[in-house]
């Protein structure tokens, strides 16, 4: 089901505007038919009162929670079950964030990812992708939502698109506060600007030389970096919010002397911040993960050349957080 496709429906059912904005409203704020001065059921058309029931086992369905794993570091990790049996993981993170899904498997098959090991299984539709955030706002606050689950939100634009535009409108999220993460896509600069609710936007980096990227990102389309930061940065000065750039630290892979030289080359005076993450040990990969001095050092060096960085870690790295691990292990379960 697309939201679209929702909104659809309630029109053939008889809703007027303020209803169907009702509806999606109080779904995808997970609230109880009793929110506001009146039971729903009072002010709706017979036609969809009588319909509602029926619709609402439907939305629910959509996500399912299969399990729920907590981090020592306050985030939760949920395994999702589509309506079709798929699953996908969500993570509530600290301080009323929740990260989603937008594909089961993934196409861009970065080498140090366990999405993308398998490829991509299928596209997530806009409403199985915000319907990831009612079934979480049913455990907690969401306040923010990152697209930085399982998939790659450019090669699901249009349905992440029209995810965004009800999370950022019926869903109360603010605009600054839903961010979309890619490794890069033409499409992305061409629409994102053109949406009635413009999205943050984090940009996957890793590496300031091109062979490198094109090696840990095989399939991403073939940005040159410098290209990239210059499309971020007229994206980030049209809507008022930084770019973040994404850069999994790998040792002997991405955290030399080298790399810093380049990304204060490509990024000093960017309007940017430079979120790093140690690589986070995933079975069947030889990839190592840095020191904490060594990425301790990488961060000042560039906050002291006169790049924003900041150490983040993945969260809930106790319970397989890598995106994709997770999943991996409960389908699996021999596999780690
Ligand atoms: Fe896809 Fe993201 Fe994993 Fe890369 S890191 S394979 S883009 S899910």
């Amino acid at each position: 089901m697309r939201i679209a496709d929702l909104r659809h429906r309630l029109r053939s059912l008889g809703a007027k505007p303020k209803h169907e904005e009702r509806v999606l409203r109080l779904w995808v704020n997970a609230l109880p038919q009793t929110h506001g001065r009146r039971r729903i059921e009072d002010w709706l058309p017979l036609e969809l009162r009588e319909a509602l029931p029926a619709l609402e086992a439907e939305l629910a369905a959509l996500a399912q929670l299969r399990s729920a794993h907590d981090g020592e570091d306050g985030s939760q990790r949920l395994l999702v079950t589509l309506a079709d049996g798929q699953t996908v993981e969500s993570v509530l993170l600290p301080r009323d964030g929740l990260c989603v899904s937008t594909q089961a498997g993934c196409a861009v098959g970065c080498v140090f990812c366990m999405t993308g090991r398998d490829g991509l299984i299928r596209q997530l539709t806009s409403a199985e992708i915000v319907a990831q955030v009612a079934l979480a706002r049913q455990r907690r606050a969401v306040r923010k939502v990152v697209f930085m689950g399982m998939g790659e939100p450019a090669h699901n634009l249009d349905e992440v698109l029209e995810a965004i535009d009800l999370l950022g409108t019926a869903g109360g999220v603010g605009h600054k506060q839903l961010v979309f993460s890619t490794v890069g896509d033409e499409r992305v600069f061409e629409r994102l600007p053109q949406g009635r609710v413009k999205p943050a936007l984090a940009l996957s980096l890793h590496t300031t030389k091109a062979a490198l990227r094109a090696q840990l990102l095989p399939r991403a389309p073939r940005f040159e970096p410098a290209d990239l930061v210059e499309a971020g940065e007229r994206y980030a000065r049209s809507t008022g919010y930084p770019i973040q750039y994404q850069w999994t630290l790998i040792e002997g892979v991405n955290d030399g002397d080298d790399e810093i030289e380049g990304i204060v080359a490509l990024l000093k005076g960017r309007y940017a911040i430079m979120n790093m993450i140690p690589f986070n040990a995933v079975d069947g990969l030889s990839f190592r993960r840095p020191t904490d001095d060594r990425a301790a050092q990488i961060m000042r060096t560039l906050n002291h050349r006169g790049v924003l960085a900041r150490l983040r870690q993945s969260a809930g790295q106790d319970v397989d957080a890598g995106c994709g691990q997770l999943r991996a292990r409960e389908l699996a379960p021999g596999r780690r």
